[in-house]
């Protein structure tokens, strides 16, 4: 069948709006209709070429639609179930996934790099030439086929919007918090960063007891928004924030920092940010090949935890679900996180706008 998607065709070139062939669905995959994408920073990483990804490629990672078919063998989901797209798949066999890590699952690293299927074919074409998936998603297009394994079915009445958020943004920053750092109680916390993982960040911090809770961002609106969000303090990268840090947590240094840019140069600065004995928890992606450089004295003398955080440790058949009843009941706020949708002709605009920091959120409706 022929479908619109948003393709990206070379890197520094802006996301075209083209028409392309998907082919049906083969064993253990599932045609999905797209119902709303996360503007989100992995996508933008293929366009600046931070992240390298075979050519051309339909983006679109933070995905939640309704299931229109489903390929043989496929028994355990069904047309008009409503789906979140999980961009990590797991295969619940592996070594990681026996550890209860299945973010970390190694069995479908390889398709997923190299843009295919799992079976390392594609379903997408253009004049009978392959068009790759992003995270075997390729999510900002009006229907598409993913793995069976990366689709989390949802309960009905969660708008897909939401769900979509949960699929990206939601997962890695509450996820974070409640996941990767376990805050407890009282505790301390300062997040990095205030888009849409450092708000998810600082509700995980909330939903988890932590006090007090500081925001950093560089941009005015965002550190307004977050205290919406529950930072008790908000603070700009300008102001003194080692003085302001400390003046918070006794001269010590915050229990917990979450750095949710992704910025070699703020991960160090955090670093000194954490009291002895406290964990950096690092939740932005940082370019391939950059590095970081982190005193190993003071890691050692202050016995200081760094944590990697990827997509917020979770288990997204289990954790999706999770976050999607804490919205429901309230408890994470979710709908004020999108600031504004677009329409696929607009996804180079909604990308502008998160580059220019102008977004807690952007959803892509399509
Ligand atoms: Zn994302
Ligand atoms: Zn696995």
């Amino acid at each position: 069948m022929k479908i619109r998607a948003a393709v990206l065709n070379a890197v520094g070139q802006p996301f075209a709006i083209e028409s392309l062939d998907l082919a049906e669905p083969r064993a253990g995959e599932v045609l999905v209709r797209v119902a709303a994408v996360g503007v989100c920073h992995s996508d933008w990483h293929l366009v600046t070429g931070d992240t390298k990804h075979p050519l051309p490629v339909v983006p679109g990672h933070a995905g939640a639609g309704i299931v229109e078919a489903v390929g043989p063998g496929v028994e355990d989901i069904k047309a008009g179930d409503h789906v979140a797209l999980n961009w990590a798949p797991s295969c619940g066999r592996c070594f990681y996934c026996l550890h209860d890590r299945s973010n970390l699952c190694e069995t479908y690293t390889a398709p997923i790099w190299a843009g295919t299927m799992l079976d390392g074919t594609t379903r997408l074409s253009r004049s009978g030439s392959p068009v790759y998936s992003y995270c075997g998603l390729a999510a900002l297009a009006e229907r598409t086929i993913v793995p069976r394994q990366s689709c989390v079915v949802i309960r009905k009445d969660i708008p897909l919007e939401i769900a979509a958020l949960v699929g990206c943004a939601v997962a890695t920053g509450v996820g974070a918090a409640m996941f990767t750092a376990k805050v407890r109680p009282g505790e301390s916390v300062v997040v990095l960063g205030c888009g849409g993982v450092g708000l998810s960040i600082l509700q995980g911090a909330r939903l988890c007891g932590a006090s007090p809770i500081i925001a950093v961002d560089s941009h005015t609106p965002k550190i307004w928004v977050a205290k919406h969000f529950g930072a008790q303090s908000a603070v700009l990268s300008t102001d003194d924030v080692d003085a302001i840090i400390k003046s918070h947590t006794g001269g010590r240094g915050a229990d917990h920092v979450f750095e949710a840019v992704g910025v070699p140069t703020l991960q160090e600065k955090a670093f000194t940010w954490v009291r002895p004995g406290g964990t950096l928890t690092l939740a932005g992606l940082s370019p391939m090949g950059s590095a970081t450089n982190f005193p190993s004295a003071l890691l050692t003398r202050q016995e200081k935890t760094i944590k990697g955080s990827y997509y917020g440790t979770v288990h997204a058949p289990r954790d999706f679900p999770l976050l999607l009843d804490l919205y429901a009941a309230g408890k994470l706020n979710l709908a004020d996180m999108i600031t504004r949708r677009y329409t696929l002709e607009q996804v180079n605009e909604g990308y502008r706008d998160m580059v220019e920091g102008k977004l807690a959120r952007g959803v892509i409706l399509l």
